[in-house]
C-alpha cells in the first residue's frame, strides 16, 4: 500500500505512522525525522532547514521535494510506503503525483488523524518537556498550527475529492487510535 498520514502537529502522526507501517510491513518515511537527522549530522540540508524548522515555518519546497525524490528512489519503497509529514503544500502534491506517475503508481489511501486544537497544543507542550524539540515552544507551536491550517489543511479536501481520504479520530490511547486506523484502512480497500 502507498499511504500518507495527515493531521495537525501533535495529532500523533509520527507515533501512528511507525506502528501502522510496521503492521503493514512498509517503511514509514517522515520528512520531519529526515530533517532532524540532517540537522543533528550538520549536513548542508540540515543547515539549510534548521532556521525554518525552529521558526515553525515550512522548509522550502525545492529542498523538501528533492529530499523526498531521493528517498522514494530507494529500493525499500517498491512494495509501498507510508509518508508522514509530506506532502504539506499543493506544490508538493504535484511533485509527489509526478514521482508516482513516472512509476505508474498512485496513492492508495490518505489517513487523516483528527484532533482538537487545544488538545494538540497541550500534547505538544508535554512533548516539549520529554523530547526537548526546539520547535515545541508555545509560540512556535501556534505558528506551526497556523501554517498547517493555511497550507496543509486544504490538501485534505483535494484528497477527499480524489476519493482516497480516510478519517479517524486521533483522540485516546495510542493502541485505540491504531486499531481505528487499521480498521478504517482495511474497510476502505
Ligand atoms: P514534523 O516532524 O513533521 O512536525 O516536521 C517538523 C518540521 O520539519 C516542520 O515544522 C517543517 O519545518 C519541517 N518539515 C517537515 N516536513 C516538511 C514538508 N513536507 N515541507 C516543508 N517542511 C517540512
Amino acid at each position: 500500500m502507498r499511504l500518507l498520514i495527515m493531521g495537525p502537529p501533535g495529532a500523533g502522526k509520527g507515533t501512528q505512522a511507525a506502528v501502522i507501517a510496521e503492521r503493514l510491513s512498509i517503511p514509514a518515511i517522515s520528512t520531519g525525522d529526515i530533517f532532524r537527522a540532517s540537522v543533528a549530522r550538520g549536513t548542508r540540508l540540515g543547515l539549510q532547514a534548521k532556521g525554518f524548522m525552529d521558526a515553525g515555518e515550512y522548509v522550502p519546497d525545492s529542498l523538501t521535494n528533492e529530499m523526498v525524490r531521493e528517498r522514494l528512489a530507494e529500493d525499500d519503497v517498491r512494495g509501498g510506503f507510508l509518508l508522514d509529514g509530506y506532502p504539506r503544500t499543493l506544490a508538493q502534491v504535484e511533485v509527489l503525483d509526478g514521482i508516482l506517475a513516472q512509476r505508474h503508481t498512485k496513492l492508495d489511501r490518505v489517513l487523516q488523524l483528527s484532533v482538537e486544537v487545544e488538545e494538540v497544543v497541550s500534547r505538544l507542550l508535554r512533548r516539549a518537556e520529554v523530547e526537548g524539540r526546539t520547535d515545541d515552544t508555545e509560540d512556535v507551536i501556534r505558528r506551526r498550527l497556523e501554517v498547517y491550517a493555511e497550507q496543509t489543511a486544504p490538501l485534505l479536501e483535494l484528497y477527499a475529492n480524489r476519493g482516497v481520504l480516510v478519517q479517524v479520530s486521533g483522540d485516546g490511547p495510542v493502541e485505540e487510535v491504531t486499531e481505528r486506523a487499521v480498521v478504517a484502512l482495511d474497510s476502505a480497500r
